[in-house]
């Protein structure tokens, strides 16, 4: 996750030069206030750098260039503190290429009875000028977000914050590079799609290996670096050995090291941030790669299985944007139908990611059941409970189409003994028989990203900025 670590935001304020060069000062004295008080929150995840005060199109389209030139700036908040004429604003609008939030606030809470006169009412207007700047942004289709509410209070602050995440991702959906290690799944469907629409729209970059380049990575792992791995992972999770005798267990998770260090180091030297892999592709590779994937994961990088590079690409957008909290790759696997229990067995063969165990994973070594590959090391847990939100990315032909359903994760309390892969579970909204019904109707895949740490709200604000159709169930 370190690229968006640098990551900063330029607050922009909203003046002009009519009432004269004393009502300037105090308006800049007002900015900065809010700027210390927004950063000393605790809530912002990215700081807000306060800019020189927006009084003419010429220092607004200069600020707005600025932005776009620069790496480090992800997006841009605006405060009309007085009223700016928005003509003003129209230059540097247009050229700005970073996700926008108009702040409609006003630096006093309430209105002054005893002292209001009229240079209070000159300097602050900010219900005024909202609605001027609000207008040209409408009129150029900015598809910015709009956050009102009294600029100390905690909820206003809260959506600073989330859009802050929105905008980092957005910036890094860009940079996302996704390494197919295979092609897809033979015969599936939803899993293809349009790579070069999706590198317009999105700014993805989706590029094809043969597994025989990344079995040459795993042929030159040593090993000391698979036993320093082992190392690690003794000290992470409990080794469960099963029906496995010590040595047949060990040989198994040694391989998944192995996999482990080769991937990343081939991820990382290329420069990729996402990947897949296929069950049916695996030429010269003993096992499939279930525990190396689900520690990948867990560092942050994209994933899906059976050649799915779109919902890898997701996974990495959506683990930008949650900080790689309680998010990762997901499948629908089975339902429990009982009345009054309706609930969604969440899973996949083996790529379960561990950001979202509510326990110590435990490391079986189990048949697959597919494939002819060794059995593969993998890491075995239960999901947390907690409100979130699934999403799924589908290619209609004419145009992407994302779904969004709100979930309610719970820990599932009956134990599954013989269950060899990660679990986890959750009920749908509005309830089992409209949410499901919705999913499919609307043509939702089987291979998902969850979020436990997102909002609708969020993932909404990001398919604005790309155009993307969505829809959503709740
Ligand atoms: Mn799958």
């Amino acid at each position: 996750m370190s690229a968006a670590a640098d990551k900063q935001f330029w607050f922009v304020v909203g003046s002009q030069h009519l009432y004269g060069e004393e009502a300037l000062a105090e308006v800049k004295a007002h900015a900065q206030t809010m700027t210390d008080a927004l950063n000393n929150s605790g809530l912002l995840p990215y700081p807000l750098v306060l800019q020189d005060l927006a009084v003419s199109a010429d220092k607004i389209t200069s600020i707005m260039k600025e932005v776009n030139y620069r790496d480090e700036v992800a997006g841009v908040i605006t405060w009309m503190h007085t009223f700016s004429p928005a003509k003003m604003w129209i230059r540097g609008t247009k050229l700005l290429q970073k996700p926008l939030l108009h702040l409609a606030t006003q630096y006093n809470e309430s209105i002054p009875w005893a002292t209001i006169d009229m240079d209070f009412m000159n300097l602050n207007q900010a219900a005024h000028g909202d609605r001027e700047y609000g207008f040209i942004n409408a009129r150029l289709q900015k598809q910015n977000k709009i956050v009102v509410g009294y600029w100390e209070r905690q909820e206003v602050q809260q959506q600073i914050a989330d859009w802050m995440d929105v905008a980092v991702a957005y910036n890094e959906s860009f940079n996302i590079k996704v390494a197919r290690f295979g092609d897809n799944m033979r015969n599936v469907g939803v899993t293809d799609g349009d790579k070069v629409e999706a590198q317009i729209q999105f700014g993805w970059t989706v590029d094809y290996y043969g597994i025989g380049d990344l079995v040459q990575y795993v042929n030159a792992v040593t090993e000391q670096e698979i036993d320093d791995l082992m190392a690690q992972y003794a000290e992470l999770y409990v080794f469960e050995y099963g029906e496995n005798s010590k040595e047949a267990w060990e040989a198994s998770v040694r391989i998944q090291a192995s996999y482990e260090i080769a991937i990343k180091r081939f991820l990382d030297e290329k420069g990729y941030n996402a990947f897949t892999t296929n069950f049916e592709d695996l030429h010269g590779m003993k096992q499939l790669p279930g525990l190396a994937v689900q520690r990948l994961m867990a560092q942050g990088y994209g994933f899906a299985g059976e050649g799915d590079w779109k919902t890898a690409a997701l996974d990495r957008l959506l683990k930008v944007m949650s900080r790689n909290q309680n998010t990762g790759f997901m499948e629908d696997y089975t339902y429990e139908m009982a009345a009054g229990q309706e609930a969604i067995l969440q899973s996949h063969m083996l790529e379960v990611d561990p950001t979202l165990a509510s326990s110590q994973p435990r490391i079986i070594v189990s048949p697959l059941g597919i494939g002819d590959r060794k059995d593969p090391a993998r890491l075995v847990f239960d999901g947390k409970a907690g409100e979130g939100v699934v999403v799924s990315m589908a290619d209609f032909g004419t145009h992407y189409k994302l779904l969004i359903n709100e979930v309610s994760a719970f820990e599932p309390t009956v134990p599954a003994p013989k269950l060899p892969v990660a679990r986890v579970l959750w009920t749908v909204k509005p309830n089992f028989q409209d949410g499901v019904k919705a999913w499919i109707e609307n043509g939702g895949g089987h291979h998902t990203v969850v979020s436990l740490n997102l909002t609708t709200d969020q993932i909404v604000t990001y398919a604005k900025l790309v155009n993307l159709e969505y829809v959503v169930i709740k």
